[in-house]
């Protein structure tokens, strides 16, 4: 078995942030042979990755660029989700030239649908600075590569360990969990003193060879086994060394941090048509869906009824006409908000267009919006004017 998943074994004990007892502490099980419960397992859980892997297209290789596409879409983003956007923009960036030689706003249009459109952006800019660097792919240089957008520790080590088995730890949300059941860490993980020491556990715990099929491990039983509500302990291959599968405390760590209150929000959008054409607006550098287009909207100010607002935004644009009739509601949420967006068509605005919040505004056809990045509401906005069009 070792030799299948070529282990090396560590010869130093796990570092602790607590005093050692014994030869090797893990959580508050303790072993009498420090390097057989290390051996023993990083080899069960790699068997059982071995055996259970999820077929994903980006396993299929070993291929940095490729690895790295899929590390950033995968945040904060589920595995069923993704696959089809990974395809699709593999399909039309399939190296790293490709990817830089691109127009951001196709990189966006691709990333539509996908949410936090800062990774997208952050991959762009990354491929151009390593095309000006004159490489032809992402370096196995982990100094490089945190210096370039959008790599935290998570993924310089996610990327580095899978393709080219650097020895980098990695902790995100699954491999968290785990990490805190089996070491019975109670705390809550967002504080830097606990974050510090998950590191310090998931180092200690990569064996010397097979870093990246083991970091995969850890998310793999987070994300099948060692879920957040009923973990499956009986299936579990590491449930020996588990302090809280030991301790019956399965259910209460990790720590959960109480839910956000979620805020209800009103906007108002406005869709503006001159000759045939329609009103969109370029959000600017920065914040939520920076660069992307879209018809002007914003929020109800307080006692202001939307058609008040939709008055107040169209003046902002420089324009005057009269407002309605209302098209449709559209409801949406990002992070914690709850928001309904009460959409206007308007016919026939006079006056000379300014930019007013916006870097740009453009009149175009309904056809054209099919090619410009626009966020999801958005693009249920756009594709309801099709039908108006039509
Ligand atoms: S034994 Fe249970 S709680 Fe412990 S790591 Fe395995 S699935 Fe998670």
């Amino acid at each position: 078995m070792t030799q299948a998943f070529g282990l090396g074994c560590r010869n130093e004990p796990y570092r602790l942030d607590r005093p050692e007892r014994g030869n090797c502490e893990i959580g508050n099980l303790f072993f009498e042979n420090s390097q057989m419960s290390h051996h023993h397992l990083q080899r069960r859980l790699l068997a059982w990755f071995s055996k259970n892997a999820r077929a994903m297209p980006w396993r299929r290789e070993r291929d940095a660029y490729r690895i790295w596409i899929s590390e950033v879409m995968l945040q904060q983003t589920q595995v069923a989700t993704v696959i089809p956007f990974y395809e699709r923009f593999m399909q039309r960036f399939p190296t790293l030239h490709d990817l830089a030689q691109a127009e951001e706003e196709d990189v966006l249009r691709l990333w539509e649908g996908l949410g936090y459109y800062r990774r997208a952006r952050a991959l762009w800019q990354s491929a151009r600075l390593l095309r000006e660097k004159g490489y032809t792919t992402l370096p196995d240089d982990p100094d490089l590569v945190a210096t370039l957008p959008g790599f935290g520790r998570y993924t310089v080590g996610a990327v580095l360990s899978q393709a080219y088995e650097r020895r980098l730890p990695i902790v995100e949300a699954n491999s968290q969990r785990v990490l805190c059941r089996l070491f019975g860490i109670d705390d809550d993980p967002s504080r830097a003193a606990v974050k510090n020491r998950l590191w310090k556990l998931a180092e200690s715990l990569l064996p010397l060879k097979s870093s990246g099929n083991f970091n995969q491990a850890m998310m793999e039983l987070g994300a099948v086994i060692c879920t957040p509500m009923k973990p499956q302990c009986g299936a579990c291959p590491i449930r020996r060394h588990c302090t809280a599968n030991q301790q019956d405390r399965q259910e209460g760590i990790p720590f959960k941090a109480r839910a956000e209150t979620i805020e209800n929000v009103n906007e108002v959008a406005i869709v503006v048509r001159r000759s045939g054409r329609w009103l969109i607006g370029q959000r600017p550098d920065g914040g939520r869906w920076a660069r992307m287009w879209e018809f002007p909207h914003h929020p109800l100010g307080p006692g202001e009824t939307p058609q008040t607002a939709a008055y107040r935004l169209l003046a902002a644009l420089g324009l005057d006409a009269e407002v309605g009739p209302e098209m449709m509601t559209i409801r949406h949420s990002v992070t914690r908000f709850r928001i309904s967006m009460t959409c206007f068509l308007i016919n026939q605005a006079r006056g000379q267009t300014s930019r007013g919040d916006y870097t740009k505004v453009r009149w175009v056809r309904s056809g054209e919006l099919a090619d410009l990045p626009l966020s999801t509401p958005q693009r249920r906005l756009a594709r309801r004017l099709l039908e108006i069009d039509s």
